[in-house]
């Protein structure tokens, strides 16, 4: 939809512009699928965030997988990752699946507009928190800080981004996709918004194992196990770990629902890493 409180779309050079420009109403802009989807009438400048010219958007090292965050979902999608044992890349396309979404979204949406939409539903949110991912953020002043993904979205459309910080890049480290994963994600329709979305991974050097919860909570939640758990240690885990108030509730869930469904699809990620 046409913005009309919109006033100025200027290119977001981070080498030259000036830092301390930022301005109540400002907003950067990757994609826009969400900033042109609804009224923005608190803003008055977009800075364009794919107007700034960049080499590859995504570079793979022995290290891990280093992505820009002006990504988009597609080109993340067509990546083809060339180190055989990082089994848990197989979660990469499955995330990017996991878009309410046709061919529009996932060809204009990036990936830093999703970890900072910062949605329940983010499936990128998910991916990075499951495979252990950080993120380097950039604030007006030009500092830049690293925040682990599990500790960046904090809420329901709410992140620890300070006023015109920017998300520039998201690292997945090799260690996270050399483990074994296994998804399980339920939607009300079929390529519907996610509702519960639960990932296991397993690392089979050391045993530990770490069960990630999304879209079912207002923020993403990690349980962490020294070995594949047992069904009651992991039923008591769940139950006491993760604060009820947590539970998220729209149209798309209750809580009860979102909790059940959790505790079902857990209990069956841990049979299939078994
Ligand atoms: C039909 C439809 C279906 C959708 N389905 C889903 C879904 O299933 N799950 C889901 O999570 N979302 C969904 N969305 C919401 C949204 O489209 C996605 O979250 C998308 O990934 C946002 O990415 P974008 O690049 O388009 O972000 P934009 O719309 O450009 O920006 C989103 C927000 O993030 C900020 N931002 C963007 N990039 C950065 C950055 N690098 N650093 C700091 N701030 C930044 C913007 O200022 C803005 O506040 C859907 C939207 C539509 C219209």
């Amino acid at each position: 939809m046409d913005l009309h409180g919109i006033e100025q779309v200027l290119p977001a050079n981070l080498l030259d512009r000036n830092l301390s420009s930022w301005r109540a109403g400002d907003a950067w802009l990757g994609g826009g699928t969400w900033l042109f989807s609804t009224e923005q009438p608190a803003l008055r400048r977009l800075h364009d965030l794919m107007a700034i010219p960049i080499g590859s958007p995504i570079a793979e090292e022995d290290s891990g997988l280093t992505i820009r965050s002006t990504c988009t979902i597609a080109e993340l999608q067509q990546h083809t990752i060339a180190h055989n044992d990082w089994r848990a890349a197989s979660l990469i396309g499955k995330c990017c699946d996991s878009f309410l979404a046709g061919f529009k979204i996932w060809n204009a949406a990036t990936v830093g507009g999703n970890i900072c939409m910062s949605l329940p539903a983010g499936p990128m949110i998910a991916l990075c928190v499951a495979l252990d991912g950080t993120y380097t953020l950039r604030s007006c002043g030009g500092e830049v800080r690293k925040v682990a993904a599990l500790d960046f979205t904090i809420g329901d459309h709410d992140s620890i981004l300070a006023p015109g910080e920017l998300l520039q890049i998201i690292e997945l480290p090799a260690a996270g996709l050399r483990r074994r994963v296994t998804m399980r994600r339920f939607s009300l329709v079929k390529d519907g918004r996610s509702s519960v979305l639960v990932i296991g991974s397993h690392d089979t050097d050391t045993g530990a194992f770490a069960l990630t919860v999304t879209a079912a909570t207002s923020r993403p939640v990690q349980l962490h196990f020294d070995k594949l758990p047992e069904k009651q240690q992991l039923r008591y885990s769940l139950a006491s770990k993760i604060d009820p108030r947590l539970w998220f509730d729209d149209p798309n869930g209750t809580p009860d629902h979102r909790r059940h469904l959790t505790t079902f699809f857990a209990e069956d990620v841990i049979k299939v890493l078994s």
